[in-house]
Parts: C-alpha cells; sequence; structure tokens
C-alpha cells in the first residue's frame, strides 16, 4: 500500500466459495513417446481458486442521507479497488500486491477515510494510520499517525471541505456540551468513518490483509487506532485467514479482533464464517460497532458488521464485482 511503501515499510453473513475463477490445465512432466492427451486427460483440469473482498468502512450509513449520486459515486469507487486487484490475481499475481493495489485506490479517493479525504484530528492536522500483512511469511508493514510530511505529501492533498465541516461540527458541539464527556454524535457515522481495507487469496494459495485510515474525526493527535496494530485491525496467516476491520478502533484493539479470527480458526478449528461473528460479537459486548472483512486458505468469505451498513464489495465466483453498503 501507498502509505507503508512511502515509509519504507515492506513489509457474513455470508459464506461463499469462490472457485473456479481461473482453472489451468495440470502441468503434467511429459513422457517421451507419450500419444497425444486422451479426452479423460481433460479432467485433470486444475481449479485455482483466489478470491478478493475490500471494504470502504462500516457505520450508520442510511439510505435516507445518500443521494443516488453519492451512492453512484461510492459504489463506482469500490468497483474501482476491486478491478484494481482482481486483474493481478487473474494473472496470477500475489495477494500482497492485489490488496496493496485495491487500498491504493481507495485512498486516492477523496469518499474514503484514507489518503485523499481522511479525517481530521483536533488540531486539524490528518494523521494516517496503515498496514499490510503477509499471510505466507508473517511479516508486516505498519505506519502510525504519520502526516503528509512524512508522506512528502503537500498536505493540502489530503484536504476535503466534507471532512473539514466535520471537525468544526464536532467541535462548535464540544464547545456547547455540558455534563460528562463522551461521544459527541453531532456529526453523522458517515462523516466519522470510511477506513478502507482488502484481503485476498491468490493462485499460489498465499493471503494477505491491508488496511488504510485517517482514523476518527477529532481524534487526538498521535492517537493510534486498531488499523496499523497487527492482530487488531489487520492479520493475514496462510494457515487460516487474512482479515481487515473497521470500526471503533479502541474497542477493535482490545478485542485483538483479526487475530482472534484467524486464533478461533486455527485452535478450535471454527469456520471462517462462526469465527468472524463470534469475535464482533465479542466487539459489541464491550460496546464496540463496526464490521470487518475476512477471506480463508479455502477462498469462503464472511463480511459481518454490527452497524446499518458496511461500503463492501468481492469479486464473485464468475468474475462478477459485486459491491453493497447497507445492511
Ligand atoms: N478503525 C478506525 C480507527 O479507529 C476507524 C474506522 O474504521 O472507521 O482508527
Amino acid at each position: 500500500m501507498k502509505l507503508a511503501k512511502t515509509v519504507g515499510a515492506n513489509c457474513f453473513f455470508a459464506l461463499m466459495l469462490f472457485s473456479a475463477a481461473a482453472t489451468e490445465l495440470a502441468q503434467e512432466p511429459a513422457r517421451s513417446g507419450s500419444p497425444e492427451k486422451a479426452p479423460e486427460d481433460q479432467s485433470k483440469m486444475q481449479t485455482k481458486k483466489f478470491g478478493l473482498v475490500i471494504h470502504g468502512g462500516a457505520g450508520t450509513i442510511d439510505r435516507s442521507n445518500m443521494t443516488p449520486e453519492r451512492e453512484r459515486e461510492y459504489r463506482a469507487g469500490l468497483e474501482r479497488a476491486l478491478a484494481a486487484g482482481y486483474e493481478i490475481l487473474k494473472r496470477g499475481g500475489s495477494s500482497l500486491d492485489a490488496t496493496e493495489a485495491a487500498v491504493r485506490v481507495l485512498e486516492d479517493d477523496p469518499h474514503f477515510n484514507a489518503g485523499k479525504g481522511a479525517v481530521f484530528t483536533s488540531a486539524g492536522t490528518n494523521e494516517l494510520d496503515a498496514a499490510i500483512m503477509d499471510g505466507k511469511t508473517l511479516k508486516a508493514g505498519t505506519v502510525a499517525a504519520i502526516n503528509g510530511v512524512e508522506l512528502l505529501r503537500d498536505q493540502k492533498y489530503f484536504y476535503t471541505q466534507e471532512r473539514w465541516d466535520a471537525l468544526q461540527k464536532i467541535k462548535t458541539a464540544e464547545k456547547h456540551r455540558t455534563g460528562r464527556a463522551g461521544k459527541v454524535f453531532v456529526i453523522t457515522d458517515q462523516d466519522r468513518h470510511g477506513t478502507v481495507g482488502a484481503v485476498a487469496l491468490d493462485q499460489n494459495g498465499d493471503l494477505a490483509a491491508a488496511t488504510s485510515t485517517g482514523g476518527t474525526t477529532n481524534k487526538r493527535p498521535g492517537r493510534v487506532g486498531d488499523s496499523p496494530v497487527i492482530g487488531a485491525g489487520t492479520y493475514a496467516n496462510n494457515a487460516t485467514c487474512a482479515v481487515s476491520a473497521t470500526g471503533d478502533g479502541e474497542y477493535f484493539i482490545r478485542a485483538t479482533v483479526a487475530h482472534d479470527v484467524s486464533a478461533l480458526m486455527e485452535y478450535r478449528g471454527m469456520s471462517l464464517n462462526e469465527a468472524a461473528q463470534t469475535v464482533l460479537e465479542k466487539v459489541a459486548k464491550l460496546g464496540g460497532t463496526g464490521g470487518l472483512i475476512a477471506i480463508d486458505r479455502q477462498g469462503n468469505i464472511a463480511l459481518p458488521f454490527n452497524t446499518s451498513g458496511m461500503y463492501r464489495g468481492y469479486v464473485d465466483p464468475n468474475g462478477k464485482l459485486v459491491v453493497e453498503i447497507y445492511k
């Protein structure tokens, strides 16, 4: 992903089967003097599974607050990201490259809270968190609370009027607030959220996960969310699954969400879907909201969330790009 690489880091509800997305003839070693392939050899066609799932943040996403035009823009952004990652997987590229490519597209899209369009801190700055993890080697690269200067980007690149207005709304509300401190729900979750992420399985059977975010509006400078914390917002392990989460970061860290999904599969033998649901329930019990995307080594996917919507997408077994927003 762009953020991670720039700083030198190297780094469900439905259960669906990704299969037959690509087929290729099994490479039988040629036997000398063997006849032409008999028809039955065709049955040795080998199916290579691969898959890609992305998210653009979970939160209160109501149809009533969404204009058709805005919805089209969100959907188009998600489709572009899916297409970028899928293209790489289709031609045999790595899951690491595919997740990076998908996340890059969403980082450059001002609708999402990552890269351009990132939310503002209470100091009016943008601080970005991101992580990418390779399930084959368990190597990971993460960056936290970095800003435009470190990224050699003009701070203006990240600016969008909408995110700035969201910060002003919350600040005004804070000024007029009396009583105990707590969450200020003056701006909608739509203003707050929009973290992006991708998980993929490639034709070699390798898994990868990537997550990128501006965090939460009005966060304290230096605050680090779950996205760059390996095992909380991001995790990938070829033995189990790849996970990218979105939601109230503090809760996702405390529930070690991404690693817990993997651990339930590894130690309890749970299915991906069961593990993902179980962990999200744990987050909800703590009081956290959000969702996650996950893919396992067989290509099963899970996209659970406990909010009214989550920007999300996946590629179906026929190679069709599917984008969904609401519950
Ligand atoms: N999880 C992100 C954070 O807490 C925010 C989000 O996903 O909306 O930084």
